[in-house]
């Protein structure tokens, strides 16, 4: 059961809104709704959707097409870029469906191998493999995320916003000030919560800067929804590409050492790089199943593990490796330059072609009448007197042409 709004009557399904916050740059469609429900008082975005009952929807993941376009008109933002502020809008590049029955674990996980052969611990995939029917990659049940810094940077409380990138899994840093996002409660267009810090109290979150590779990471995963592509050593992939060969990498830096045979060693140097103790639960829990301090640590194993491969530091045993290896260099033949000594160009002779088109012209008109009356024309065109025109005629004798031909 939805109510009207207090601040409007009528037909308001149609009649667009005066003000409506212009949507921020990563906000999710629930921050936004909420930021407008601030601008006319309202307590509940349902208000926002008289004749939509969506109490019980995570609009944030999926927001029905009659719904979008009822939003769009009345907050003169296209359906467009209303779905972009869902997970919808990343389909299918960064999940396959926000529908769970539509994502397969083993196909999203597991179609790559990267660091640690394929069929190397099959039997430990299983472990992690999902218990529920819910699963979606990188699609967690956690609260709001957001960087200290980006907060404490805002003008005036009413532009908080939820970033719907921030609230995955796959991101764990600030782009802009390469610091860990940090958990909280975030009332959009309001206030901010900080979970680390007491309730009412003014302390402010210290940032905690993260390492370079999970910047970089970070910043390809960005780069993967706005461009659609990655840049990767040996080339440019599709977004979905990166974002299951990332999952895939997650997934091989969480198997048990035990599990992993000779390669064991790779993983030590990647957990020492990453300067972490790999958190025991990985082993037997899908990523997106690890609390929000778990899953840090190991995106950050993730980040040292591709930069490792990459820098050549580590090999890896995987069959797609060479997703991320470095091209080795490959000397190419420069082949040999022609030189003239072996292929002289013949020098051009124009009186010899003028004699062989004689010579050809003569032969024809031996056996062609047509050919002797085209030759007989063209000699008698330069004859200027009755003795020359016999000249003429001797040399057609001479060499041969039937007389008969010639016209007289
Ligand atoms: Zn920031």
């Amino acid at each position: 059961m939805t109510a009207r709004p207090r601040t409007e009557c009528g037909d308001d399904r149609i009649r667009p809104r005066p003000l409506h916050p212009a949507p921020r740059p990563g906000e999710s469609l629930t921050s936004w709704l909420s930021r407008t429900c601030e601008v006319y008082s309202l307590t509940n975005p349902a208000h926002l959707l008289t004749g939509f009952d969506i109490a019980a929807r995570d609009l944030d993941r999926y927001t029905a097409e009659p719904i979008l376009t009822a939003l769009a008109g009345r907050g003169a933002v296209p359906v467009e870029r209303l779905r972009l502020m869902t997970l919808a809008g990343w389909t299918p590049w960064l999940l396959d469906s926000t529908d769970p029955v539509g994502c397969d674990f083993d196909t999203y996980v597991h179609q790559f191998s990267i660091l640690l052969p394929a069929d190397l611990s099959m039997e430990d995939r299983r472990r992690r493999t999902p218990t529920d029917d819910a699963w979606l990659p990188w699609v967690s049940a956690m609260g709001n995320r957001a960087c200290p810094t980006c907060i404490d940077s805002l003008e005036s409380s009413a532009d908080i916003t939820v970033r719907l990138l921030q609230q995955t899994s796959v991101l764990s840093s600030c782009l802009d000030h390469r610091c860990r996002l940090e958990p909280c409660s975030v009332l959009p267009g309001h206030a901010i919560f900080w979970d680390q810090v007491r309730f009412g109290s003014d302390e402010r979150v210290p940032p905690v800067p993260v390492p370079a590779a999970v910047t970089e990471m970070d910043r390809r995963t960005t780069a993967a929804l706005t461009t659609g592509w990655v840049d990767l050593r040996p080339g440019r992939v599709h977004a979905a590409v990166w974002f299951r060969l990332l999952r895939t990498v997650v997934d091989e830096v969480s198997t048990p050492l035990c599990r992993t045979g000779r390669w064991a060693t790779r993983l030590v140097a990647i957990w020492r790089v990453a300067g972490y103790s790999r958190p025991p639960r990985t082993a037997r829990v899908p990523f997106e199943g690890l609390r929000g301090d778990e899953q840090a640590k190991v995106l950050g194993a993730a980040a040292a593990a591709v930069t490792m491969i990459e820098n050549g530091e580590i090999d890896a045993g995987g069959a797609h490796a060479s997703l991320l290896c470095p091209r080795p260099y490959e000397p190419v033949d420069p082949g040999t330059a022609p030189t003239r000594s072996y292929y002289p160009a013949p020098e051009r002779d124009a009186w010899a072609e003028v004699h062989a088109a004689a010579e050809a012209a003569i032969a024809a008109a031996r056996v062609d009448p047509t050919s002797a009356r085209s030759l007989y024309n063209f000699l008698r065109w330069g004859c200027r007197t009755a003795r020359e025109l016999d000249e003429t005629v001797q040399l057609f004798v001479d060499h041969g042409i039937p007389l008969q031909h010639p016209p007289t």
